[in-house]
């Protein structure tokens, strides 16, 4: 789950940063409403956690040009709690506003509660690939009926290759989509992560599921 952070104040934004970080989100931030619209262009987001006072092009702006093309779940922060505010927020589309100052764990209620909605309404519950199974609901993987303990890491990599069986995905492509934008992007790690994910999922089992396409990438498919 991919979420990218719109917040000019630095500190809340790095608050935010981590703490859905910890909580096994794949966090992005950036400080100003066009980076936002910007990102939401070039990448995938599950939600945009949306700031209302912003330099520049603010946080209406930003949800009514991103509303024109997109369905992303938007949750607006504001300082002000008006009731006309709120309106006018739910009017351009948002899915949920909530005031400043607010204490983490409502915020990440909140998150989870949209993040859920979205993912009845989308996401594919289980994926399978021969006897490998994963279950994105209930954060649990099984390989015929062996259940496997993934990190939270291994888990959204496990989970891209699985959603994208039979395609080729390069280092690089990994990165971008398992880890967020201001990761040390050494493609080094994935080849770690990989490693570590094939004892789990592939070395005590046949048959093989994670291959290697030497200076390529890996892809994970069941072959004959
Ligand atoms: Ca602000």
């Amino acid at each position: 789950m991919r979420i990218l952070i719109v917040e000019d104040e630095i500190k809340t934004a790095e608050y935010l940063h981590q703490g859905l970080t910890e909580s096994g989100y794949i966090v992005d931030k950036v400080h100003s409403g066009l980076d936002g619209l910007h990102l939401v262009r070039q990448q995938e987001y599950d939600l945009v956690i949306l700031d209302v006072n912003l330099p520049g092009l603010d946080g209406w702006g930003v949800l009514e040009s991103l509303r024109r093309d997109s369905n992303t779940r938007v949750m607006m922060l504001t300082a002000r709690g008006r009731l006309a505010d709120k309106i006018k927020g739910l009017d351009l589309g948002a899915d949920d506003y909530l005031v400043k100052p607010f204490e983490f764990p409502e915020l990440l209620a909140r998150v989870r509660t949209l993040l859920r909605r979205s993912d009845q309404a989308s996401a594919p519950s289980v994926l399978r690939v021969a006897d490998l199974e994963l279950d994105p609901g209930r954060h649990r993987a099984f390989r015929g009926d062996q259940r496997i303990d993934l990190t939270t890491k291994e888990f959204a990599l496990l989970h891209l290759l699985m959603r994208r069986s039979g395609e080729v995905l390069t280092r690089t492509q990994i990165t971008s989509l398992v880890w967020d934008m201001n990761f040390d992007c050494d493609t080094n790690v994935v080849d770690v992560s990989i490693r570590r994910l094939r004892a789990k999922i592939d070395d005590a089992f046949q048959p093989k599921l994670i291959h290697t396409l030497r200076g390529v990438g890996y892809v994970l498919e069941a072959r004959e």
